[in-house]
């Protein structure tokens, strides 16, 4: 089989998405499913939507367009600001997009009202961690402004948590935003739809009873491709952590040792190395490199240690092992590795079900 490759079990995502929509559905919370990470692969969207999230999140134009012109029908979500220079194909394709520009905003409703379309918006609200987010003092004064736009519909707020700084989401900042939900409708009228929470990285916070307030929405991308909560990386109970896979092939395997020799300078990635003695060691070589994915996010199987990749290579310390040429080795990856891993043209992408999760199966009666 080619190789490298990424092994993606469609059953495995499709239960831990139906898994976390049931368990959040019981906190009165919706899920958006976020396909980023697959580059907008319809089969994984498919499998998505028949594990009941309500919509389809992404941050990239390009992916939402993809899953377009594979006929994936359902409400599609923009997560990123749009960049002024793709507002026209941001009301085309996006339902709705996430945002904290008044002049994004005002370029999309002019590119809405040419399209004859009408476009939804989410204002992004910062609460501490400071990616992007309208400071909650100017919140008020944003919402009025909104308001004005021509074929702009004012559908709910958001915040992002547990990202560029890592801040948890808990029950003072998930109040905060019920409370600024609260103060725009009882200002406004009631016109908040949605009230996004964040993340995978918001699980703990919404599973553990907590009061969830106005929050009816969760936006989950790598809980459900990796398993995982995303605040320590534990695995979720009743949750696959293995429905992707990377398979490398083996191009050398020699006995060498553990030691280099001749005037050490830098590595090819500028790295001083500093490799430990332990003698001879089984040395294997796999054809993955960087250009392929992030080697510090793949997992080996036990025995196996990652010494070190180039643009092409992962150097491997097979152990007792000594791997023929021609074998294959099969890793866990982190997101990191795994967002790497999609969008590289030189990695297979394997979808394996037993369902048909494809677009058109769910037009099916
Ligand atoms: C990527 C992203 C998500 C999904 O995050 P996960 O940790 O993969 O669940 C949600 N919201 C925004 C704005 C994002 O950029």
């Amino acid at each position: 089989m080619t190789a490298p490759r990424l092994e993606i079990d469609l059953d495995k995502i499709h239960h831990n998405a139906r898994t976390l929509v049931g368990l959040l559905a019981n906190r009165g919370i919706s899920v958006t499913g976020v396909t980023k990470a697959t580059l907008g692969s319809p089969e994984i969207a498919g499998a998505l939507l028949r594990a009941g999230v309500t919509t389809l999140g992404d941050s990239r134009i390009e992916n939402i367009e993809a899953m377009h012109r594979a006929r994936v029908r359902a409400p599609m979500t923009l997560i990123r600001s749009p960049m002024l220079s793709q507002t026209k194909r941001v009301v085309t394709h996006a339902d709705v997009s996430f945002n904290t520009e008044l002049d994004v905003i005002s370029k999309l409703s002019s590119a809405a009202k040419e399209a004859k379309r009408t476009h939804g918006i989410v204002l992004m609200v910062e609460l501490g961690d400071l990616r992007e987010g309208i400071m909650p003092g100017d919140l008020e004064n944003t919402v009025r402004e909104t308001l004005r736009f021509p074929n702009i519909a004012l559908t709910g707020i958001g915040t992002n948590l547990a990202c560029q700084n890592g801040v948890s989401p808990d029950a003072k900042n998930m109040a905060e935003l019920s409370a600024l939900a609260d103060s725009i409708d009882a200002t406004f009228g009631p016109v908040l739809k949605v009230v996004s929470g964040g993340n995978s990285g918001n699980l703990q916070w919404a599973l553990s009873g907590a009061d969830t307030g106005r929050i009816n929405d969760l936006r989950l991308g790598e809980s459900i491709l990796l398993g995982r909560e995303t605040l320590h990386r534990q695995p979720i109970d009743g949750l696959h952590t293995d429905a992707i896979t990377l398979i490398a092939e083996v191009i050398e395997s020699k006995i060498k040792p553990s030691q280099p020799w001749g005037e050490i300078a830098q590595t090819a990635f500028g790295e001083k190395p500093s490799p430990t003695d332990r003698g001879d060691i089984s040395q294997t070589i796999l054809a993955i490199g960087r250009q392929d994915t992030d080697p510090d996010g793949l997992i080996p199987p036990p025995g196996i240690e990652i010494l070190g990749a180039s643009s092409d290579h992962l150097i491997v310390d097979s152990g007792r092992h000594s791997p023929s040429v021609g074998a294959e080795i099969m890793f866990q990856l982190n997101y990191s590795a795994l967002v790497r891993a999609m969008s590289s043209p030189f990695v297979a992408k394997v979808i394996e079900s037993r369902t048909d999760y494809s677009p058109a199966s769910l037009l099916r009666p």
